[in-house]
């Protein structure tokens, strides 16, 4: 029989998250989290999902081929180790394929080239994608590894919307354009949508919520993207956990010439120290919300800024798509904060959109509808799967029935 496993691993600086999945039918076998790699206190958290058994061992784990290794050993002894020959391929999520990659695609040592040649558009995270494939490829060398993108959802969209008003040829020289980010997850939960409206995916348009610690939007038509707010790197957009989204760039220029900050100082200020904490010191949505029913006017008016900017983008995406049969929530913050839903569509009943108050308090695993039965534009949960839409695109490649051989 032919092998029918897919690991699929999530490679960050110095974490390394992991999913087993048998696609047969799409179960999860095991899944866990290698945190603080490098650090005298990493820790390993492993779920068998079999067995329902969980361990977690601490201790330093040097680098990610070490990290890797760990991870081998605790699906090992669950008898899921990876030198099983069950297993069809590993899927690698890279944050960064730039216009280059548009599908998932086998990793040779071509692909690992252009991934490092975009590491000046990546460089927080590219590298350690890169990280985890070459561990994963020293590890079994003879096991298809395939790279799944983040921005290759987006590069459906048409240049009107890729393309900053800037001088093309310096755009060009530098690689600068809007690449867009959380594409795996627009797929999925695009997709999805169209499946909780009982129709094909190429019927209908839909706004993508993804509302995280990360947050984008994106216009999806008939299942291809045509426009999303994160741009040349996922700071451009939405309010975010720790991220400014949109801001004039002159803020860069005025902080550096008046503020007397330095590049990095002003990276780090937009990147990690802005949107929701900048605001108001939380970055969860969870305790802005206990912070707002206590009466706490600064979450308050974080809270409102969120929500500004939300509405904004699904007002500027119903323009794009002309016609919206759905908009759906999804990721942490779009799943479970009812509030952020409400008060992202309030006042725009004539645009078709509203959500019934019940079915949105109503706490619940799978996609469903909140709007009100009826409804012209249909209101949706969709809990997001990036690790089974890596999984599926990689199986899909490589698995029976492919004809990669
Ligand atoms: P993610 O990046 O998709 O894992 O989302 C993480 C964010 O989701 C957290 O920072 C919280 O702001 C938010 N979140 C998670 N659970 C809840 C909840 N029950 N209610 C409101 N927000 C939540």
């Amino acid at each position: 029989m032919s092998p029918t496993r897919v690991l699929v691993l999530n490679s960050g600086s110095s974490s390394l998250k992991y999913q087993l999945l048998d696609m047969r039918d799409s179960s999860r076998l095991a899944a866990g989290l290698v945190e603080r790699i490098g650090e005298q206190t990493s820790r390993i958290r492993h779920t068998c999902l079999a067995t329902g058994d969980s361990r977690e061992h601490g201790g330093p784990i040097a680098d990610h081929d070490a990290a890797l290794k760990a991870v081998s050993q605790e699906l090992s002894r669950d008898g899921l180790g990876l030198d099983s020959p069950e297993l069809a391929a590993i899927g690698h999520r890279v944050v960064h394929g730039g216009m280059f990659f548009t599908e998932p695609t086998v990793v040779d040592d071509e692909v690992l080239a252009e991934i490092e040649r975009l590491i000046p558009v990546a460089p927080l995270h590219n590298p350690a994608n890169l990280t985890g494939i070459r561990t994963a490829r020293a590890l079994r060398p003879d096991l298809p590894q395939v790279a799944v993108f983040d921005t290759a959802f987006h590069t459906t969209m048409p240049e009107s919307a890729a393309r900053y008003a800037i001088d093309p040829k310096i755009a060009d020289r530098h690689r600068i354009r809007r690449y867009g980010f959380h594409g795996t997850s627009h797929a999925y939960v695009s997709r999805a949508t169209a499946r909780l409206l009982g129709r094909a995916p190429e019927e209908v348009n839909v706004i993508v919520l993804h509302l995280g610690n990360g947050a984008s939007a994106s216009a999806v038509a008939g299942g291809r993207c045509v426009d999303t707010s994160m741009g040349l790197t996922p700071l451009e957009g939405l309010v975010m956990g720790t991220r400014s989204g949109d801001l004039d760039p002159a803020v860069i220029f005025h902080l550096a010439r008046v503020g007397g900050m330095s590049m990095d100082e002003i990276d780090t200020l937009l990147n990690k120290r802005s949107g929701l904490f900048g605001l108001c010191g939380d970055n969860d949505m969870r305790e802005i919300r206990r912070r707002i029913d206590e009466g706490d006017a600064e979450a308050e008016l974080a809270f409102d800024i969120y929500i500004h900017r939300l509405k904004k983008y699904i007002g500027a995406y119903y323009a794009v798509l002309g016609r919206v049969d759905a908009v759906a929530f999804t990721a942490g913050v779009g799943e479970n904060a009812a509030p952020v839903r409400a008060a992202a569509v309030a006042g725009l009943e004539e645009l078709g959109l509203a959500v019934d108050p019940e079915l949105n308090a109503v706490r619940a695993d799978g996609p469903r509808l909140v709007s009100p039965a009826g409804a012209r534009v249909a209101v949706a949960v969709v809990p997001t799967d990036e690790e089974l839409e890596i999984a599926t695109q990689t199986y899909a490649l490589v698995g029976a029935g492919a004809n990669n051989s």
